[in-house]
């Protein structure tokens, strides 16, 4: 039996007195669902205080491939631990598409977060042009392989898979659940070719343009296992609207 989660990427949004407010709210929020915020570097130790010790965890967007040293401007697994985060999304469509990451960084990114401790939370999707071009599977396939082929599939005993269309992020537009059970199905099937019980065991989220209204249809799809939240995650209701569709 697969435990929902929900996950609220607040992407680079917030300050000191914005996130006490939402985080209090969504700590004291009633919640059928896992929930998670993944927040800015600098709000890491803000999240950590706020939330310790209640059943939100949180965690952060982003991670460096390497473990330390001369990589100005990075910010290493080991050093997302020390802030007692649970979670890092890695291989986000906005690092891939705004800051060049390959699908060979995203699987080294996977692998570092792994070895920290960290749940890897593993964004795939694919562009318009893409689904357009009928080559979603193909697409999806291609991100997903480069980490089974670095890691190995018991490597998604611990770790979350987020299937976001790069179309439906920020869009408004969304999935049809039809849309996202499709390709949460086919994702799952390519983990159960190497090993069916991990596959039964992995979590599928859907990202994109999820809200309180479209999320219980979404969320009652067979392989669809919670949601990676981005613009509705600023709001507590509406975040905490979708953990209760679950
Ligand atoms: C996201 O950034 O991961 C996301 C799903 O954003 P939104 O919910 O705003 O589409």
């Amino acid at each position: 039996m697969r435990t929902k989660l929900v996950a609220g990427n607040w992407k680079m949004n917030g300050s000191l007195a914005l996130n006490a407010e939402l985080l209090k709210a969504v700590r004291a929020g009633k919640a059928a669902a896992e929930l998670a915020v993944c927040v800015p570097f600098p709000y890491l130790a803000q999240a950590q205080a706020e939330l310790h010790g209640s059943h939100v965890t949180w965690g952060a967007q982003d991670i460096s491939a390497q473990a330390q040293g001369a990589f100005t401007g990075e910010v290493s697994a080991s050093m997302l631990t020390d802030f007692g985060c649970t979670y890092v999304l890695v291989g986000h469509s906005e690092r891939r598409t705004l800051h060049g990451e390959t699908d060979a960084v995203v699987a080294a990114k996977f692998a570092a977060a792994q070895s920290a401790g960290l749940i890897p939370v593993l964004c795939i999707g694919e562009t318009l042009a893409e689904r357009e071009s009928n080559i979603t599977a193909e697409v999806v396939t291609r991100q997903l392989e480069a980490v089974l082929a670095k890691s190995g599939v018991a490597a998604f005993a611990n770790a979350v898979i987020a299937y976001e269309p790069v179309w439906a992020i920020g869009t408004g537009l969304t999935a049809t659940p039809a849309q996202a059970q499709d390709v949460h199905a086919l994702i799952r099937a390519r983990v159960a070719r190497d090993d069916a019980t991990v596959a039964a065991g992995v979590r599928i989220l859907y990202g994109g343009s999820m809200k309180p209204g479209n999320a219980r249809e979404l969320m009652q799809q067979a392989d669809i296992d919670g949601g990676l939240i981005g613009g509705a995650a600023l709001v507590a209701t509406d975040f905490l609207g979708i953990a209760n569709a679950c």
